[in-house]
């Protein structure tokens, strides 16, 4: 393709995407296809002769687009939403079109120029305190531009356990540097994302998960008590990750309470995940949302959730860029220039060394739009939400479950979790809507957010109304289905009065000889609750907190050491959130000695997490693990 034809395929490219955008509501939101869809649609091999295209665009609408989610459709309400703007989009174009690559100041001096101050921009009209901003004078902070959140935590997390680690060793010089990081504890709570538990996976270290408040927010009680109980056993706090605007139910960790309590534990870094919840900060009336931030080392935001920029571009601030950059700084001459003292390379803020232009088309947003026009975007997004809770709230057969701060509105119906999946699981069949769960106080809740950049009152009231619709069928059904069971009930029962003693004693005996009864019970194996489990010098390791809140700690690898044959006696339970399972090595495989990943086939037993949560709950009933044959998983549910 040379330039002539770029400029002619360009054009209809735009015409393409504005077509595609402009009637977005005359398509399905979530395709109707089952998994390999494409691959029967597509050849095995890639052309080896050039390729037409206007043959391309014609797959893309006919193969590809039958399989996309219409992430910016007007009736997709799922998740957060996916920054999209033509600003963005053309920045993101030029940035392409530059190509360049700038991991260093030398490899692109605007590139990191522009991000610098881009950042600062932002960071300012966030409200976050100078320390954060890298041209305010005296300041040792900065901003840089990663990936994803995911990636910010886990830089944090990281640079974190460098800090640690360094002090620990300037402690106890003689003692080896791997056995310091297994007295290593990072803390977030149980509604954090799970890419805190998946940055502690990486870096290693053992996290604590613990329980919020009713509200879903974490309190500085609740860390406070954790740190002590763990520094107690010998453990280091080193990490503590608050999310201001949770996953589930934007639910706000009290950053004031929990910052003043790492008061007492110098040396701990705190982080501020406000992934989708910190870019509202601009305005000025949900700065009081921000409260605390004083006490943080490090903050992200995705501008592209809800900022109108496009994936990627995640922004993450630190107080201390030294801090930072020397847990990730490796430098070989070939990436050395004359300016590396004096200026910043950002390949040193992060784990890739590549990087694209991102920050031109974050700047070409704020330009654009403006502080005010992002204001606007966000305030009408806060206003589409609180139009839809009032929905809610006026049908008595629903109930809101969170605190309606920002666009998301977490609801249910009343009734229980299965209902509410059925719910949910035909209105997502349909294709006319598309939302999905949460577990809110181990409760499950339907998460309506607002998404789409000019969604109006009328995209609300026509998903309020498709809601009722389907719940109206739904309650219809089920009323039905009771009604049915209860007749088929009564039949059986008097089916069974018909049968005459004598006919039940010969086709029942069980019912005139206990002892038939009692070989028939079904088995399951009692267990009492995980013990402590301590080993020489090695970390000790409690499920079931002796503190009052409920806590378990994710340790990522722990199944290795179940090769060990000192541990034949211990009993330590694991919990993997993204099962959704708690996990207990049985003895057979503990003692032999191999190390893989937890699986089923590994002859794992599988207790049902919301039954333990309901044994942590009333302790004097035994936890109960239901043993299943090799090879099946089984969840109890
Ligand atoms: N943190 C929070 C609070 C989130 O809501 C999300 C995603 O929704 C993430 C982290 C993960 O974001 P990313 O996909 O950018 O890694």
């Amino acid at each position: 393709m040379d330039s002539t034809e770029f400029r002619k395929r360009g054009m209809e490219m735009v015409e393409y995407i504005c077509n595609y955008l402009e009637t977005l509501n005359e398509r399905r939101v979530t395709p109707s296809v089952e998994p390999g869809y494409l691959r029967h649609l597509l050849p095995t091999e890639a052309p080896q002769e050039p390729e037409d295209w206007d043959q391309i665009m014609a797959d893309v609408e006919d193969k590809i687009m039958p399989g996309v989610t219409h992430w910016q459709h007007p009736r997709f309400h799922a998740y957060f939403p996916a920054g999209n703007s033509f600003p963005s989009i053309l920045g993101d174009m030029l940035g392409d079109g530059i190509g360049c690559i700038g991991f260093s100041w030398a490899a692109s001096p605007a590139c990191t120029e522009l991000e610098t101050i881009v950042l600062d921009w932002l960071g300012k009209a966030i409200g976050l305190p100078n320390h954060f901003l890298a041209l305010k004078e005296g300041s040792t902070g900065g901003g840089v531009i990663q990936t994803s959140a995911s990636e910010c935590v886990l830089v944090t997390m990281l640079a974190a356990r460098a800090q640690a680690l360094k002090r620990l060793k300037a402690q106890h010089p003689f003692v080896e540097e791997g056995h310091l990081l297994s007295k290593l504890m990072a803390y977030c709570s149980k509604e954090a994302h799970s890419c805190v538990e998946k940055a502690a996976m990486i870096c290693f270290v053992k996290l604590r998960i613990l329980e919020p408040d009713e509200n879903a927010s974490l309190r500085g009680q609740t860390i406070h008590e954790a740190m002590e109980e763990d520094e107690l056993q010998g453990l280091v706090p080193f990490f503590v990750s608050t999310t201001l605007g949770t996953t589930g139910s934007c639910a706000f960790d009290n950053l004031p309470e929990i910052g003043k309590e790492l008061q007492r534990f110098p040396g701990v870094w705190l982080h501020v995940d406000a992934a989708y919840a910190g870019n509202s900060f601009i305005c000025p009336e949900l700065k009081p949302l921000l409260k605390g931030i004083e006490y943080a080392d490090s903050f992200n935001t995705n501008p592209n959730k809800w900022l109108l920029t496009n994936f990627d571009c995640s922004t993450l601030w630190v107080r201390d860029r030294i801090r930072l950059t020397s847990a990730l700084v490796v430098d070989p001459l070939y990436l050395k220039h004359g300016y590396s003292d004096a200026a910043i390379d950002y390949r040193h803020w992060g784990v890739p060394l590549s990087r694209r232009f991102r920050s031109l088309k974050l700047w070409f947003v704020l330009r654009s739009y403006g502080i005010s026009g992002l204001q606007h975007y966000i305030r009408h997004h806060i206003k589409l939400a609180k139009r839809f809770e009032e929905l809610v709230l006026k049908d008595k057969r629903f109930e809101i479950c969170n605190q309606v701060k920002l666009g998301l509105v977490c609801f249910r119906l009343k009734g229980s979790d299965k209902l509410n999946e059925k719910l949910l699981s035909i209105i997502n069949e349909s294709g006319k809507l598309h939302m999905v769960p949460a577990s809110v106080n181990d409760r499950y809740i339907i998460r309506f957010c607002a998404v789409a950049q000019n969604a109006t009152a009328e995209d609300i009231d026509y998903a309020w109304d498709t809601i009722v619709d389907f719940a109206n069928e739904l309650l219809e059904k089920e009323q039905h289905d009771e009604l049915s069971e209860i007749i088929n009930r009564k039949k059986q029962d008097t089916l069974a009065q018909k049968r005459s003693f004598f006919v039940r004693m010969v086709s029942d005996p069980k019912i005139y000889n206990p002892a038939i009864n009692k070989a028939g019970t079904p088995k399951l194996s009692m267990e009492l609750p995980s013990p402590v489990v301590s080993r020489g010098s090695a970390p000790i390791i409690r499920t079931q907190s002796s503190v009052d809140h409920n806590s378990w700690i994710s340790w990522p690898l722990a199944f290795l050491f179940y090769g060990n044959n000192e541990d034949k006696g211990s009993n330590v339970s694991l919990r993997f959130r993204h099962l959704d399972t708690n996990v207990r090595p049985s003895s057979s495989r503990r003692n032999s000695g191999a190390g893989s990943s937890p699986s089923p086939e590994n002859e794992l037993d599988y207790v049902n997490v919301q039954q333990q949560q309901q044994e942590q709950k009333s302790p004097r009933r035994s936890p109960m693990v239901v043993r299943k044959a090799s090879g099946s998983r089984d969840t109890t549910n």
